[in-house]
């Protein structure tokens, strides 16, 4: 039985507020066995990449009601990574195979339900670690919310939140293929200066220098918006209300500032819905899997023709995932979080 040691990430307790480092801690002294029983089902993974999603702030949370449970105190947290097969109990994987979705935050994880891994083939031209980014769970977000939520047409006047992170970049650069004029909002001079030199934003500004968002908007967009990407909420969602254009459409993607489940940011301005008749729709990712094929081809196609490019933020090092993953919620992040475990595939 060869056993190795196995650095994790646990979480320390649940809270109700945006995560720190502090909340998860690094277990150093863990063994595991690195075979897998026979009869078992399972598939033992030493741990590649990992990605930080906003989503897992709320499994941080002991009262949820969402789509996935809490974590468990004491134990390693999980979140979706690629992965080395090393071991394993199921025919449809052989050691060697480098699988994508969700394992344990931590060097090696026994994996037990495979039914939603996916192996990836290997391309040159393409980054491993973009397959928890550009053609992953981020990148698809973006694509489903984009074409199947904000129903574009060429000419619409898109605007996006939170637009140089993992979502944010490619939806504007989704739209911006799609014959839109787009401008997006982000958090430092740096990233502004990325929006608008790199991922072909045609404007962007830094919200945290803004004092008046509607007056902000309303020099961005005088005549409106047509469609929102919203990944923030709060006072954003609020302006943007106010310079929508008459059937305008919010894809509520997700709300970043709004971090505790008991006292959330209330929004002012829903009236404007009625007289402009703004349809305001939320979704998921996980309920459009079916175009999956679909976006990775096209996705896959646009890379490789320039048509699209991905900025990725590196963190080296288990030991140093809790503070990337606080990161998210102060905007240290410049672009999709990813925390290299191993760079050894
Ligand atoms: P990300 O943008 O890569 O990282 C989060 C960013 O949010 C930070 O870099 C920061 O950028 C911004 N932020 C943090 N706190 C903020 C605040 N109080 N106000 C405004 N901005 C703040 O994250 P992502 O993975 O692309 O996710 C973006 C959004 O999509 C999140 O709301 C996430 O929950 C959502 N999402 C939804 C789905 C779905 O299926 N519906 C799937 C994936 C992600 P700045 O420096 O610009 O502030």
């Amino acid at each position: 039985m060869e056993e190795k040691n196995n650095k994790q990430i646990i979480l320390k307790e649940y809270i109700d507020r945006a995560p720190l480092a502090t909340d998860l801690e690094l277990i150093v002294e863990n063994k595991i066995n690195l075979n897998v029983a026979k009869g078992s089902s399972s598939i033992l993974v030493k741990n590649l990449y990992l990605s930080c999603d906003p989503y897992m702030r709320a499994r941080m949370r002991e009262n949820y009601n969402s789509y996935l449970p809490p974590f468990v105190p004491g134990k390693p947290i999980e979140g979706l990574g690629i992965s080395k097969v090393i071991a394993s109990d199921v025919p449809d994987f052989q050691p060697g195979d480098i699988v994508t979705g969700f394992t344990g935050w931590e060097e090696y994880s026994l994996i037990e339900n495979t039914k939603n891994l996916r192996k990836i083939q290997q391309d040159d031209d393409i980054p491993l670690s973009y397959h928890i980014g550009l053609l992953g769970m981020p990148g698809f977000t973006a694509y489903a919310g984009f074409y199947e939520v904000c129903s574009p047409k060429k000419g619409d006047r898109v605007f996006v939140s939170a637009a140089s992170g993992a979502v944010g970049q490619i939806v504007g650069q989704l739209a911006k293929l799609h014959g839109c004029f787009v401008v997006g909002s982000a958090g430092t001079k740096e990233k502004v200066d990325l929006l608008t030199r790199k991922l072909g934003f045609d404007d962007a500004f830094n919200y945290k220098e803004e004092k008046d968002l509607d007056a902000t908007l309303k020099r961005y967009f005088p005549e409106g918006i047509d469609i929102y990407f919203e990944n923030v909420g709060g006072a954003m969602l609020d302006a943007v209300l106010l310079n929508m254009r008459i059937h305008g459409r919010i894809a509520v993607c997700g709300m970043v500032s709004q971090h505790s489940y008991h006292d959330t940011e209330g929004t002012h301005n829903l009236f404007v819905m009625i007289s402009k008749r703004i349809r305001m729709q939320g979704f998921l990712q996980s309920d459009y899997l079916h175009l999956y094929p679909e976006f990775s081809q096209v996705v896959c196609e646009y890379y490789k023709q320039g048509k699209i490019v991905y900025i990725e933020d590196m963190t080296d090092g288990l030991e140093n995932a809790p503070s990337a993953l606080a990161g998210l919620f102060t905007g240290k992040n410049v672009g999709k979080q990813v925390v290299c475990v191993s760079s050894e595939a």
